[in-house]
């Protein structure tokens, strides 16, 4: 039981962890073959600590620690030299299989390589289709505009226009927010606790979490920060608290441009909002003149069970902001805004890679296969439930745990009592071939995440692992 608790404090022998062997998901790595370094997640100065013993082929991952900067993450919680993918599973280059429940955190909802995007990106490069055209008009883009409109704008009755931004997220967020200050021409955006919207100077003033802020970094001001729903326990409706604050000239708040938020916080622990709290939020918002920007880059394009996270509520953001899987893996991002909104000069929020032709491709293609009809939808609703009884057997096992259960369609978050366990489960996955991370501001929740285009048996297999390493971490043997 105590191994777990002092993964932040490991010795020098603790930080090195045995795996590799060529092996299936679920079956636990023979020893001896090959040692890394068991990272501090938080980036503390573990340089030049993954070495390899057996394997010429893991030395390959020197490579990473020495010539990569500290920067570097996901490679330290899953350290494997990974070549091939395909749906749900990675391979890495001694041939180990590995179930994929990390999805690009949210980036490939459609899985790797999916022969839909692939044969249609193949097609396009044969025919030496436009590759890069700034914002140039592209038969490619219109492709996909077209897609887009008919599939999930039009059924739904929205007429927002479309900014495609900068392939990342967090260009996208900064492009949402500059518009709402420039619509609104006032200077404040209100976000929530635990929110996340990226790392950019602008999406950063909004995100909650202190680990990625620091007083050097001059960051924008102009933000205030409001409770989220549930923040302040299960019988506080903080829209109340908003309410007061935004109506109260004493409060010291000025009336925002915007208010921002993700309907289900991702990074911060799969906090779900409310159905009645979006919508009392959003009458909120309607009623003092305030814009709703919904940042669905992550829980969109289905990770909920609808294309859009909101859709179901009937509430219709003025903004809305798109990204990871919408590209199938490429990168591609943009901004939806009520017409009225679109006050943009021509260029003001330019850059090189806007628009991504590939990316086009690729959406146009998910859009198509995906989202013209119910199944999807139906298809992960059924995952879903089946991933919730999992976790939910799980609680039933271990009720001395205190694990709390939250999300929705799959994505889902396992929060235990002791903040170090979900790390050390995050771990002991991984060495039973699950990539599975977590999320919160103390990391203290499993973020489950699989590939909505997931095989059942893949799956099963995985929340299998899942079991197993909590009943393994419980009974305190070693990650
Ligand atoms: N907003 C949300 C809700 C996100 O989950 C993320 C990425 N995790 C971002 C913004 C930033 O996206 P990117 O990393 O592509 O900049």
């Amino acid at each position: 039981m105590e191994n777990y608790s002092e993964s932040h404090v490991l010795s020098e022998r603790e930080k090195l962890s045995v795996l590799t062997g060529r092996n299936e998901p679920g079956a636990d790595y023979p020893k001896d073959k090959y040692v890394y370094e068991l990272f501090d997640s938080r980036g503390e100065d573990f340089r030049l600590k993954e070495r390899s013993m057996a394997s010429p082929k893991n030395r390959r991952l020197d490579l990473f620690s020495e010539k990569e900067s500290k920067a570097r993450y996901y490679v330290r919680h899953f350290p494997a030299l990974f070549s091939r993918a395909k749906n749900e599973f990675l391979y890495d280059v001694s041939g180990n299989k590995y179930i994929d429940f990390l999805s690009g955190a949210g980036a490939l909802n459609y899985g790797h390589n999916n022969p839909i995007i692939k044969k249609e990106l193949i097609k396009y490069l044969r025919n030496d289709g436009i590759i890069h055209s700034l914002d140039k008009a592209t038969e490619a883009k219109e492709r996909f505009i077209n897609e887009f409109c008919k599939t999930i704008l039009a059924p739904r009755g929205y007429d927002h226009k479309i900014q495609f931004t900068g392939p990342t997220g967090t260009n996208a967020v900064e492009a949402a927010l500059k518009l709402a200050r420039m619509a609104k021409k006032r200077a404040s955006v209100m976000a929530f606790t635990k929110g996340y919207h990226g790392n950019t100077l602008g999406a950063l003033a909004v995100t909650a979490n202190d680990y990625y802020k620091n007083d050097f970094f001059c960051m924008a001001n102009g933000t205030v920060f409001m409770p989220y729903d549930q923040y302040l326990g299960p019988d506080v409706n903080t829209i109340g608290h908003l309410k007061k604050y935004l109506e109260d000239s004493g409060s010291g708040i000025a009336l925002p441009a915007a208010v921002i938020l993700e309907t289900i916080q991702g990074e911060g622990g799969i906090n779900v909002a409310g159905r009645k709290w979006l919508q009392d939020l959003s009458a909120l918002c309607r009623d003092h003149d305030i814009l709703l920007i919904i940042d669905d880059i992550q829980v969109g394009n289905g990770r909920t069970g609808t294309f859009f996270s909101f859709e179901d509520y009937g509430i219709v953001p003025d903004i809305v902001v798109v990204s990871k899987s919408i590209g199938g893996g490429l990168p591609f991002s943009f901004v939806l805004m009520k017409p009225e909104l679109d006050v943009w000069k021509p260029g003001q929020h330019t850059g090189t890679f806007r628009g991504n032709n590939l990316a086009f491709v690729a959406g146009a293609a998910i859009l198509r296969k995906y989202w013209r009809d119910g199944a999807f939808s139906d298809s992960i609703a059924k995952k879903s439930a089946y991933l919730k009884r999992s976790l939910e057997e799980i609680k039933g096992d271990h009720s001395g745990l205190g694990i709390q259960i939250r999300g929705k369609g799959l994505i889902y978050g396992l929060e235990f009592k002791d903040k170090a366990f979900a790390a050390a489960v995050s771990r002991k996955c991984f060495q039973k071939n699950l990539v599975v991370e977590t999320c919160g501001t103390q990391d203290e929740t499993l973020k489950i995440l699989p590939p909505l285009t997931i095989g059942q048996d893949a799956l099963e297999k995985g929340a299998g692992i899942i079991k197993n390493a909590v009943l393994e971490i419980k009974n305190g043997k070693k990650s």
